[in-house]
C-alpha cells in the first residue's frame, strides 16, 4: 500500500481544508482590496487553521482577533513572518492583555468608553515611548517604524441598525453589550452634535483614530449600504474629524458568494475613503473559508426506530456545533433531502446527547457500516469550535493540495482530551 493520502483514504474523523477553494476565495478578496483600496483581514474566530496562513498571506492584509490568544496566533503566524497587520477587538481587555497586545497589534478596538478610559494611559504612553525609542534611532527611515510597532486605537460603535434576524447573531438587539451608542458619546462629551476636532482633542477621546462596527452576518451588499447610510447619519461628524483615520466595516459580508455585488462594495469603499479621508477595513471570516473544506465521517452502526438511523464517528455536538446552535442541516456530498431518493437515514453522532443529530438525508443506495460520508463547507466555525464532550476524539486536520494529495497537519489523541481537564 502506498502512503499517498487523498480525500478517499484519509482515516476518519477528519477535517480537510481544500486549498484550491481557499485560494479562490482569497483571490476574490484580493481583487476587491486591490480595486477598492480596502484592507481585508481574516477574522480568525471563523477559521484559525494557521498552516494555511502562508498561502493566505499572499492575498490578505492580515488577521483580526477576538482577544489575546487569537491576536498572538495572527501575529506569530501571519503578522511577523509575512509583515502583515494584526488587529484585535474584544468586549473587554485586562491590563495584562493590554501589555501583551500593545507590542503586537496594529489596531486595538475598544468596546466601551469605560474600557478606553481603563487602558488609555497605558496605551498612549506605550505609543509615546515607542515613538521616542524609534526616533532616537535612524530618524526618518520609515522601515524602522515598522520594526517598532505603533498601535492605533479605535472604538466599536453600535449604530442601532442591523438586518440580522437571528437574535443571538444580532449585535444591535436591545440590551446588547456590543458597541457604543451615539447617546453615550454625547453624554461623555456633554456637548451637542456635531462634534468638532477641538472638542475631540480636549476630551477623553483624544488618541482614538478609528471607528469599527460589526452588524452583519452572511449578508449581501444591500444591508451594508443601508447600514452605512445610518452610520453616516448618526456618526458622520465623527467620521469627518481629521483625527479619525480608519473605518472598519466588520465581518459578515458574503463577498466571495457568486451573487455578491462586489462592484457595489468597491465603489462604496472608494466613496467612504474619499469623503472621510479614511482607510477602510473589512474583516470577513466566513467569506475567506466558505466552501473550503470537508468533514469526513464513517458509518459505525445503523439502528432502527421508526426510521433508519446511522451512527457516525462525527458528531454535531462536538464537531459542528453550529448545526444544533443555528440550527441548520449541513450539505452532504451525494445526498439529498429526506425521502427524495429511495433510502432515507437520520445521521447522528456517537455521543449520549439525544439531540446530537446532524440531519435527515436520502441516498440513491443503501448505507452500510464502513461507508464514508463527506460533509461540505466544513472549514469555517468548525475546527475553532469543536470540543471533546463525551470524550469524543477530535478529527485530525488535513490540507488537500491542488494535485489531490492530502497532507496531515494535526492529529489528536487521548492526551488532548486529558490535558484540558
Ligand atoms: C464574527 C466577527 C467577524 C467575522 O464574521 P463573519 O461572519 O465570519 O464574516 C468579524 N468581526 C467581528 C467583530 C466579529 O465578531
Amino acid at each position: 500500500m502506498s502512503d499517498r493520502f487523498t480525500l478517499e483514504n484519509i482515516p476518519t474523523p477528519a477535517f480537510v481544508v481544500d486549498m484550491e477553494a481557499l485560494r479562490k476565495n482569497a483571490s476574490i478578496l484580493k481583487d476587491v482590496a486591490d480595486r477598492s483600496g480596502a484592507h481585508i483581514l481574516l477574522a480568525q474566530k471563523a477559521f484559525s487553521c494557521y498552516a494555511t496562513y502562508p498561502a493566505l498571506s499572499k492575498y490578505l492584509a492580515g488577521t483580526t482577533a477576538s482577544g489575546y490568544h487569537e491576536a498572538r496566533l495572527g501575529y506569530e503566524e501571519m503578522g511577523k513572518p509575512f509583515g502583515k497587520e494584526t488587529h484585535v477587538y474584544a468586549p473587554a481587555f485586562t491590563s495584562e492583555d493590554m501589555d501583551k497586545l500593545l507590542p503586537i497589534c496594529d489596531h486595538i478596538i475598544f468596546n466601551s468608553i469605560s474600557q478606553w478610559k481603563t487602558h488609555r494611559d497605558r496605551a498612549l504612553s506605550f505609543v509615546k515611548s515607542t515613538r521616542a525609542a524609534a526616533g532616537s534611532g535612524s530618524t526618518e527611515d520609515p522601515s524602522s517604524s515598522k520594526e517598532a510597532n505603533i498601535p492605533s486605537f479605535g472604538l466599536r460603535i453600535n449604530p442601532e441598525y442591523s438586518e440580522i434576524e437571528t437574535d443571538i447573531y444580532n449585535p444591535c438587539v436591545k440590551g446588547s453589550r456590543l458597541g457604543i451608542l451615539r447617546e453615550l458619546i454625547e453624554r461623555e462629551l456633554g456637548a451637542g452634535s456635531p462634534v468638532t476636532a477641538e472638542i475631540w482633542d480636549t476630551s477623553v477621546f483624544s488618541g482614538i483614530e478609528g471607528l469599527h462596527f460589526h452588524t452583519h452576518c452572511e449578508q449581501g451588499f444591500g444591508p451594508l449600504s443601508r447600514t452605512i447610510r445610518v452610520i453616516e447619519e448618526r456618526f458622520g461628524d465623527l467620521l469627518s474629524l481629521p483625527q479619525i483615520k480608519w473605518l472598519n466595516l466588520g465581518g459578515g459580508h458574503h463577498i466571495t458568494k457568486e451573487d455578491y455585488d462586489r462592484e457595489g462594495l468597491i465603489s462604496e469603499v472608494k466613496r467612504l475613503s474619499e469623503k472621510y479621508n479614511v482607510t477602510v477595513y473589512l474583516e470577513p471570516g466566513e467569506a475567506v473559508a466558505i466552501d473550503a473544506g470537508y468533514l469526513i465521517g464513517t458509518v459505525m452502526d445503523i439502528v432502527e426506530n421508526g426510521m433508519k438511523i446511522a451512527i457516525l464517528d462525527v458528531s454535531a455536538a462536538c464537531h459542528m456545533p453550529d448545526v444544533p446552535e443555528m440550527p441548520y442541516r449541513p450539505p452532504l456530498k451525494s445526498a439529498f433531502d429526506a425521502e427524495e431518493k429511495p433510502y432515507t437515514y437520520r445521521l447522528a453522532g456517537n455521543t449520549c446527547l439525544a439531540g446530537d443529530v446532524i440531519g435527515d438525508y436520502s441516498f440513491e443506495e443503501e448505507l452500510h457500516v464502513g461507508d464514508r460520508l463527506y460533509f461540505l463547507d466544513m472549514a469555517m466555525y468548525t475546527m475553532v469550535k469543536d470540543n471533546t464532550f463525551n470524550g469524543m476524539p477530535l478529527p485530525s486536520v488535513w490540507l488537500l493540495e491542488e494535485g489531490g494529495d492530502a497532507v496531515n497537519i494535526k492529529k489528536f489523541s487521548y492526551d488532548d482530551f486529558k490535558a484540558r481537564l
